[in-house]
């Protein structure tokens, strides 16, 4: 497809710029621990003992610590995903350089597609394919999740690991309709902000700024999937595991800036971390 195919609005031109343009440390660094790489956030118990140990060794166990956070968080996420055959095909909606479409497929082992508006991301994961001799399997394209191009009822499941505040939530549901068979799933894990504290606090307008993104309210996600026939099994408030990750995160090397605006969000009831799955019918 060609990039006017791809990206349609000045909005999304901008949103593919700064994903094809970001080498930030937090993604790069904590990817390299292991060749898994996230743009997502973790989630669980910290391990406080690698703030205490040695000067010398204790970035590196930060950065090992905050990337295994993340790695779980992902792991959570498939757990939803329900049974899933190895001749099964899934989709990775916005899949950054394709971390948690790696370990579905070492998971599933079925085919998984991952689509992004980011033409490096797409390359970047297309390689770690190659390099880990998946791709019949795994494959990235340059595609916009409003219109995959992918075929009407091919996919058992779908996920969204971060990347609804980047789109018109009805819009994507309507497309993930069509690609979902009968029973099939989608996983959202997103931040969301609260209806109950009555529209978008400070905090939560600070990550949509440092984002260029807009976080929904928790109640625009449940009218999307009603109207789309999807039709939740789990939802799960993610809020107070996630919390430790930010504080860890607060404290090491790879800090961005934005820690302080998501712990203030999170701890004043602003913003969920939210996951939700939900079943085509
Ligand atoms: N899900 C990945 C990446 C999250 S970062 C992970 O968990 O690691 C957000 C991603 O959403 C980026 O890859 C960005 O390119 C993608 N994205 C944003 N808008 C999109 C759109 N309209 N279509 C496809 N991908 C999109």
């Amino acid at each position: 497809m060609t990039t006017s195919d791809v990206l349609r609005t000045d909005y999304q031109r901008s949103i593919a710029k700064y994903w094809d343009e970001e080498r930030d440390p937090v993604n790069l660094r904590l990817g390299d621990v292991d060749g898994f790489y996230h743009h997502h956030y973790g989630i669980g118990e910290v391990d406080v003992s690698v703030l205490a140990g040695p000067e010398d060794a204790r970035d590196e166990r930060i950065i090992a610590e905050l990337h295994r956070l993340e790695s779980a968080q992902a792991s959570l996420l498939l757990d939803h995903l329900g049974p899933v055959a190895s001749t099964d095909s899934l989709l990775d909606a916005g899949s950054g350089r394709g971390g948690t479409s790696f370990l579905a497929h070492q998971r599933f082992g079925c085919r998984v597609d991952g689509v992004s508006i980011s033409q490096t991301q797409v390359e970047f994961a297309n390689a770690q394919a190659a390099k880990r001799e998946v791709a019949s399997k795994v494959r990235f394209h340059f595609r916009n999740m409003l219109e995959t191009g992918l075929a009407t009822g091919s996919r058992q499941g779908i996920w969204t690991n971060e990347t609804t505040m980047y789109v018109d939530v009805f819009e994507l549901y309507n497309e993930f309709a069509r690609l979902l068979r009968f029973g099939g799933r989608y996983v959202n894990i997103t931040g969301c902000y609260n209806d109950l504290t009555g529209g978008r606090s400070k905090a939560v307008s600070q990550i949509d700024e440092r984002y260029t993104c807009s976080v929904h309210p928790r109640s625009r996600y449940f009218k999307a999937l009603a109207e789309n026939n999807l039709v939740p099994i789990a939802v799960v408030d993610l809020t107070a595991q996630t919390i430790p990750y930010w504080e860890l995160r607060a404290r090491s090397s790879v800090a961005t800036g934005v820690e302080e605006s998501f712990l203030a969000a999170y701890r004043e009831g602003s913003f969920h971390y939210l996951l939700i799955a939900a079943d085509k019918v």
